[in-house]
């Protein structure tokens, strides 16, 4: 696991300080698919300050995914750079805003936080192009090597409502 030690930074108050952490990110899974992380083992670049009572923590972590298109199931990749910050008072009470869910027993756990501050930052939508025409709704082809409609073909209600659900995914 990727974590820091805080006592051992030993800051006084208006002290800042940064380390360098690499972090394993394990595959993401997102509307069913899995996105790989590519490569999975990621520097986290962290700025840690000392305020008077909590500690500042500002991450910064940069990651590229690939994975499965969401209209086309084709390939598709994101590349991301997410910043997040956390406060940490270790005399705040727990549940307390100033008292940050990533710090155990004096340990940042940088490896979790960065997971999380990247799911977050993924976009709704995964896909091979931000124009991806998808599948066809009536037949399944790949729209975007075989653009085409069918004029006569009415479209099955259960089709329209499986193509909802997966917009909305
Ligand atoms: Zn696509
Ligand atoms: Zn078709």
């Amino acid at each position: 696991m990727a974590t820091i030690d805080l006592r051992r930074l030993r800051l006084r108050p208006g002290e800042v300080r940064h380390e360098r952490v690499d972090v394993h990110l394990d595959p993401f899974v997102l509307g069913g698919q899995r996105y790989e992380a590519t490569p999975p083992d990621v520097p986290a670049e962290l700025e840690i300050t000392q305020a008077s009572g909590a500690t500042v923590f500002d991450l910064r972590v940069h990651a590229h995914l690939s994975g499965a298109c969401m209209r086309c199931l084709g390939h598709a990749e994101v590349e991301l750079d997410v910043g997040a910050r956390e406060l940490h008072d270790p005399d705040a009470r727990p549940g307390d805003d100033l008292r940050s869910d990533y710090v155990r027993d004096g340990r940042l756990e940088v490896d979790a936080w960065a997971r999380d501050a990247i799911a977050l930052g993924l976009p709704d939508q995964i896909l091979c192009r931000s124009d991806c025409a998808g599948l066809c709704p009536v037949c399944g082809k790949d729209l975007n090597a075989e653009p085409h409609e069918h004029a006569d073909v009415e479209l099955d209600p259960r089709w329209s409502a499986l193509e909802d659900l997966r917009d909305r995914l």
